[in-house]
């Protein structure tokens, strides 16, 4: 992600919007998760929700141990596109109709509850599976982001202890293989090392009859802050007291800063004091998150608000009133026909976008290592309309 990528791109003139991932980028950030795996002997999988561009796969695989799946759709996917590697599933809860299908493509398999394990933990042993339980250690370790606390009071992720007492028998331990939990977003080892000490605490005594722990995602390991040394020392913490084998699931961390959203301002305006600039792209169809986080992500060449010469507030070309990226500010005012370049752009946006207001999807590029650039997908028509009638 150095300066001259970031130039580059933005004078591509690619057709606007599109998502651009950045190759290179991505293997970076692998590089720097199976370095983690060799000098501790845990194993990374990456979390397809943030991240399901598969034609990346083939090039991210080498660096890691498989997959994780949040269902039969993404466990589907891992299998098919990252195959010869493990594939993990975790679900709140698995469909009667789906789990034959679902036996198929994962080799581990997690469930949220002493019932889910109860319904479908034997036939999962039998098909060979490797059976996990998520437990929740009720160790709340950030602070403000209420939709992505899985410890959050009334939580309905992951096995209480109180739960865990009430429910578990020894037929139903007897079924495990592994413990997991997920309690992170975004977060240094610090948090990881406060949340060990809640898991060793409610369920230190079941972490020695169980063969592997996974440790969720939500590591930010990728972000050049982050403390990789306490990361290592929890992971060897864990696997020498409970002779456990270590996993990671993060999304983010595989594929943090490591794509962009390239767009155009369509139309300047001012009301009152504001400037305003409209794009070809839309925060609430593109970049979800943006909103529903919400964060502002960082665009290319620009300042906070005011910190520049011109503020303009970026804002989609939607119904919506909401649809604001933020405000941001400029050497030069904005004018129809500028380029924009946000960056950031690989996690959460293409696996989430949608089509409301008729937005068109926009096409999906590669920067590969070679400097050269491959479309992955275009998009048109019918992708907005067979998702809303017959075909
Ligand atoms: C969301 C999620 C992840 C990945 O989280 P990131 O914040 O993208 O690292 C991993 N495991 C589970 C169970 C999740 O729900």
């Amino acid at each position: 992600m150095t300066q001259t990528t970031q130039a580059k791109l933005l004078a591509s003139g690619l057709p606007t919007p599109c998502y651009i991932l950045d190759e290179a980028a991505l293997i970076r950030n692998c590089a720097i998760l199976q370095q983690v795996q060799q000098d501790t002997g845990c194993k990374i999988l990456l979390a397809q929700k943030a991240f399901s561009n598969y034609d990346l796969y083939s090039a991210i695989a080498p660096y890691l141990a498989g997959t994780e799946a949040s269902g039969l759709y993404e466990a589907r996917l891992g299998a098919e596109h990252m195959p010869d590697k493990e594939c993990h599933v975790f679900c709140g809860a698995y469909r009667e109709q789906d789990f034959e299908e679902l036996l198929r493509y994962a080799d581990h398999i997690v469930f949220n509850s002493p019932s889910q394990l109860r319904k479908f933990g034997a036939r999962a042993k039998q098909a060979g599976k490797e059976i996990g339980l998520r437990i929740n250690p009720e160790c709340s370790t950030q602070e403000g982001h209420e939709i992505y606390d899985p410890c959050a009071a009334g939580s309905r992720l992951g096995t209480t202890l109180a739960q865990w007492n009430a429910e578990m028998t020894p037929e139903l331990i007897d079924l495990l293989d592994g413990i997991h939990f997920h309690t992170l977003c975004e977060q240094n080892s610090d948090a990881l090392a406060v949340t060990l000490n809640a898991v060793e605490k409610n369920f230190g005594v079941i972490l020695h009859k169980v063969k592997w722990l996974n440790m969720g995602g939500g590591h930010h390991i990728t972000r050049p802050d982050y403390d990789i040394d306490l990361l290592e020392k929890c992971i060897r913490h864990m696997s020498d007291t409970y002779q456990l084998e270590i996993y990671l699931e993060p999304g983010e961390a595989v594929a943090l800063n490591a794509g962009y959203l390239y767009t155009q301002v369509l139309d300047v305006l001012k009301n009152g004091d504001i400037n305003i600039a409209i794009l070809d792209m839309s925060a609430a169809c593109h970049t979800p998150d943006v909103i529903e986080m919400p964060y502002r992500p960082p665009l290319f060449a620009s300042g906070e608000k005011d910190e520049k010469a011109y503020t303009f507030r970026l804002g989609g070309p939607t119904c919506l009133a909401g649809d604001i990226i933020d405000d941001y500010s400029f050497d030069k005012p904005l004018s129809e026909g500028d380029y924009l370049l946000f960056e950031d752009m690989a996690i959460y946006s293409t696996c989430k976008n949608n089509t409301f207001n008729g937005m068109p999807l926009p096409d999906i590029w590669v920067l590969r290592t070679d400097g050269s650039y491959e479309l992955l997908a275009r998009f048109g028509y019918e992708d907005f309309k067979y998702r809303l009638g017959s075909r």
